[in-house]
C-alpha cells in the first residue's frame, strides 16, 4: 500500500510504541494515587507535560491533556461560552475542521452568537475582516493550518488586529511540522494532537494561557488542575511526548524531505495529467499536503477515483476524513470558491517522513491512468 493519507493519521513509530508499553503492562498506576505506582505515573505525566509545553513555548501549567484534537476544540468553544462564561460571541473560519465548526453551529442553534468568516481564494482569512471582533467578549477560532489544503493562516497578524479578543488556534496539522510558538502567535488557546505526528490516537492537548479563569467543560475528578476531569491516559501521554520530541528534533530534515515529496508530486502531476488544478498554494503552506482538483470535474467522479486508487493500492483522501464516503463536497474547497463538482472531485495527497519518491512516482502513474480512462 502506498500510504498518502498522513493528514488523516500517521503510522505510529516503533519507539513511540516501545515507550508506551511499560505504562500499560507494569506501571499501570493511577496518576492520582499516592502509592509508588501512582507516583511513578504522576512523574511520567508531568515530565511529558513539561516537555510538550516547552516545544510550544508554553509553561507546563498552561497545558491540559485531552482525548485528542476534537475534544480540545470542543472544550474551548463550549467552556469559554458556558462554564467559564467569559465570551458571548464565537467567531470561526469557514474552513475550520468540523471539530470547531460543528460545536459552533450547535451553540448557534442554542442561542449563542456565532459568526462564520469567509476566506480568500487561497483559503486564508483576511485579518482586516476580523478586526471588528476586537472585543474581550469574543472568542475567535482560526486554525493554524488547514487539514485539506495545508494553507497556513496569518495568526500573528490576526492578533495584531484583535488585541482584546480571545484567540484559539487549532494547530493539529501544524504541530511538529512547523513552529507552533504560542507566544509568537499570540494565542490564548491552541489545540494539538499526537496521531498526526506518528504518535498514538486518542491523545491531544489544549494550551490555555496563564491568567485565564478557565473552568472544566468535562466535569468529574480534579485532574488537570480542575480543568479537565478524567484519569490521565499515562501510556498515551508518554507516547505523545516521544512523538513530539522526535518531530521537533528532526523538524528540519523531515520538512525538507516532505517538501521534496510534495514538490515532486506537483511536477509529475502537471506533466502527466492535463487540466489539473492545485488547491494548495505554493507558499505559506505545510510541507506535507497537496490538494488537487480537475478543470473538467463534471466529467469525473471523485469517489470513483478514490476507490480506483484504493484498489490499485494507493491510499489518498478527498479532504476531511470525516466527510469521506458522504459524497458531500468539501466545505473547505467550497469556501475557497470551487464549484460543487470541483470540490467533490478533489484529491488530497498527504506525505510523511516515511514517504519515498518511488511511492510518489507510483501514485501519480496510477492516478494518471485512472483519470485517462475516465475521460474517454
Ligand atoms: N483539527 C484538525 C485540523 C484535524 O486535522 C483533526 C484531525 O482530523 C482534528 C482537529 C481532530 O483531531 P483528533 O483526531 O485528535 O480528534
Amino acid at each position: 500500500m502506498i500510504y498518502l493519507d498522513n493528514s488523516a493519521t500517521t503510522r505510529m513509530d516503533e519507539d513511540v510504541l516501545g515507550a508506551m508499553l511499560p505504562w500499560m503492562r507494569d506501571s499501570y498506576g493511577n496518576a492520582s494515587s499516592i502509592h509508588s505506582l501512582g507516583r511513578a505515573a504522576r512523574v511520567a505525566v508531568e515530565n511529558a507535560r513539561t516537555e510538550i509545553a516547552s516545544l510550544m513555548n508554553a509553561h507546563p501549567a498552561e497545558l491540559i491533556f485531552t482525548s485528542g484534537g476534537t475534544e480540545a476544540d470542543n472544550t474551548v468553544l463550549k467552556s469559554m461560552n458556558a462554564e467559564s462564561a467569559l465570551v458571548r460571541r464565537i467567531v470561526v473560519g469557514a474552513t475550520e475542521h468540523h471539530a470547531v465548526l460543528h460545536p459552533a453551529e450547535e451553540m448557534a442553534a442554542h442561542g449563542t452568537d456565532v459568526d462564520i468568516i469567509g476566506v480568500d481564494p487561497d483559503g486564508r482569512v483576511r485579518p482586516d475582516e476580523i478586526a471588528r471582533y476586537d472585543q474581550a467578549s469574543c472568542l475567535v477560532s482560526i486554525m493554524h493550518a488547514n487539514n485539506e489544503t495545508g494553507v497556513v493562516q496569518p495568526i500573528a497578524a490576526l492578533r495584531e488586529r484583535i488585541p482584546s479578543a480571545y484567540i484559539h488556534t487549532d494547530a493539529v496539522q501544524s504541530f511538529g511540522k512547523i513552529s507552533v510558538d504560542v507566544k509568537a502567535l499570540g494565542v490564548d488557546f491552541a489545540t494539538i494532537s499526537a496521531h498526526k505526528i506518528h504518535g498514538p490516537k486518542g491523545i491531544g492537548a489544549l494550551f490555555i494561557r496563564k491568567g485565564i479563569d478557565f473552568k472544566a467543560h468535562q466535569q468529574g475528578g480534579a485532574q488537570e488542575r480542575n480543568r479537565r476531569a478524567g484519569t490521565e491516559a499515562v501510556a498515551l501521554i508518554v507516547g505523545f511526548q516521544v512523538a513530539a520530541r522526535k518531530a521537533h528534533a528532526d523538524m528540519e530534515v523531515r520538512t525538507a524531505h516532505m517538501t521534496s515529496c510534495t514538490t515532486l508530486l506537483r511536477d509529475l502531476l502537471v506533466r502527466t495529467i492535463p487540466d489539473i488544478r492545485f488547491n494548495t498554494p505554493e507558499s505559506d503552506v505545510l510541507p506535507h499536503i497537496l490538494n488537487v482538483s480537475f478543470l473538467d470535474a463534471e466529467q469525473l467522479d471523485g469517489e470513483a477515483i478514490l476507490q480506483a486508487m484504493d484498489i490499485a493500492g494507493v491510499a489518498v483522501s478527498n479532504g476531511s476524513a470525516c466527510v469521506s464516503g458522504s459524497q458531500q463536497p468539501s466545505h473547505v474547497l467550497s469556501a475557497m470558491g470551487l464549484s460543487a463538482a470541483e470540490a467533490r472531485a478533489a484529491i488530497r495527497f498527504s506525505v510523511s517522513k516515511d514517504t519515498t519518491h518511488d511511492e510518489i512516482h507510483g501514485a501519480v502513474a496510477i492516478l494518471a491512468e485512472i483519470v485517462r480512462n475516465m475521460r474517454v
